[in-house]
């Protein structure tokens, strides 16, 4: 026996589905498409209105959502669907009388309060899982570009290497032969500009395939014993030549014992302070000082390259170290390596970021702005971890505790 709101559903149910079929569609191809599937609805509001349990129309609005398309261009909702059914059996219902209305709407009105909410939850999950699938996609896709993109600039920057290297082999060739010939010294100005062109494309190049090794995370350290005094005195007598042109006054205050040692890539962390005191030099005017020192800490060793040159903004201190982002005019590009406010590529910065976070360290700058007439001057810190012994096997290996004082 069914109870009174149950009881007046079915009997209405026939009515109810073909209102509610004419209101959703004109075409009767369509409307007779729509009547099963109506039809059904309204036999499980019946079994809820009976039973009093109001997920009895959760298959029929789960069959509904899963034949609903679910792509990145329709958004379709059940929603609508579900209020005509409910404007239909209001407007059907209120003909009977006022109680029996009454108790129908009370028992009928939380199941569609129940279904909306229940389409609601559920379109809301399909949606956010859509925009998941569609956000993994959209990684893989990147990963996959980046990827290619990472294969093509090292490819590029590595054949295009092989000729230079022959230009550079073959020029050097020629100067040497000319120089000798007494009267063939005016060609020396050609051959000198087409050596500092193939070592500058040869740095570049370089420098590209650097960019390259760490964001593919394919940097290989190869820890040996670091005398830092040495390390430094390499690199001031490699830019002394280049240094001749500019007055500058360069020094380094040691801080460590010149017989103590710790573990680093040499090369790599050469090229780091290279870089930094490269800027240093470029961005300080003429008759300026710039001094290397630092401090040993506790895990710790903080070389610090400071100069008194232009400074650079608040705003492009976290910047510079990104790619491609130099602050100076692009007009300046491959102008000298020491020239005053000669830009370059942007990557200085970038390789140097990388190479000390290889060795688990890290870089920042200090400056109190830009300015070029006050030249409140740039600080650059760099932190390497320091290493006693040996960080990896292959070091360990190669120099266990072998390593005496140099
Ligand atoms: P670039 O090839 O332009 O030198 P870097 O990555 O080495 O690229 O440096 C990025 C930018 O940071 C430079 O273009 C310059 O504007 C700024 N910069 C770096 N070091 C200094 C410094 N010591 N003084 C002033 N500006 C600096």
């Amino acid at each position: 026996m069914l109870n009174p709101a149950a009881n007046q559903l079915s009997q209405l149910k026939k009515r109810l589905t073909k209102r509610t079929v004419k209101e959703l569609a004109e075409s009767s191809h369509v409307q007779a498409g729509l009547e099963d599937m109506i039809s059904r609805f309204y036999d499980s509001l019946i079994q809820a209105c009976e039973s009093g349990t109001v997920n009895w129309v959760d298959p029929i609005l789960d069959t509904w959502l899963s034949a609903m398309p679910r792509d990145n261009t329709t958004e379709s909702t059940l929603i609508p669907l579900v209020s005509t059914i409910k404007r239909v059996l209001w407007r059907v219902c209120e003909f009977d009388d006022d109680e029996q209305v009454f108790n129908t709407i009370q028992i009928v009105e939380p199941i569609f309060e129940h279904s909306i909410a229940y389409i609601n939850r559920l379109e809301t999950g399909s949606i956010i899982d859509q925009a998941d699938r569609n956000l993994s996609e959209f990684k893989v896709t990147m990963k996959a570009l980046e990827k290619s993109k990472a294969s093509f600039v090292a490819v590029a920057a590595h054949e295009l290497k092989t000729p230079l290297t022959l230009v550079q082999g073959y020029s050097n060739m020629l100067t040497n032969e000319l120089l000798q010939v007494e009267n063939e010294q005016k060609y020396e100005p050609y051959l000198r500009g087409i050596n500092n062109g193939t070592s500058r494309l040869k740095e570049i190049l370089d420098a590209m395939l650097d960019v390259t090794l760490i964001d593919n995370d394919l940097l290989e350290l190869s820890y040996q014993p670091v005398w830092l005094g040495q390390l430094v005195d390499g690199l001031l007598s490699e830019l002394e030549e280049q240094l001749q042109t500019r007055e500058l006054d360069i020094s380094y205050e040691a801080f460590l014992d010149p017989k103590e040692f710790f573990y680093a890539d040499p090369e790599r962390l050469q090229q780091i302070i290279r870089n930094v005191l490269l800027n240093a030099i470029k961005y300080t005017p003429d008759g300026g000082k710039i001094v290397i020192g630092g401090r040993k800490l506790p895990g710790f060793v903080e070389i610090t390259v400071e100069d008194n040159g232009i400074g650079i903004a608040m705003d492009k201190q976290q910047t510079i170290f990104k790619k491609f982002n130099q602050t100076g005019d692009a007009a300046r590009h491959s102008s000298g390596k020491v020239k005053f406010k000669g830009g370059g590529p942007g990557l200085g910065l970038v390789i140097a970021k990388g190479l000390i976070e290889a060795h688990e360290g890290t870089i920042w700058c200090e400056s109190d702005g830009y300015d070029e007439d006050t030249c409140p001057g740039s600080i650059f810190h760099i932190m390497v971890p320091y290493r006693d012994t040996p960080p990896d096997e292959m070091s360990a290996q190669i120099f266990g505790d072998s390593v005496v004082p140099n």
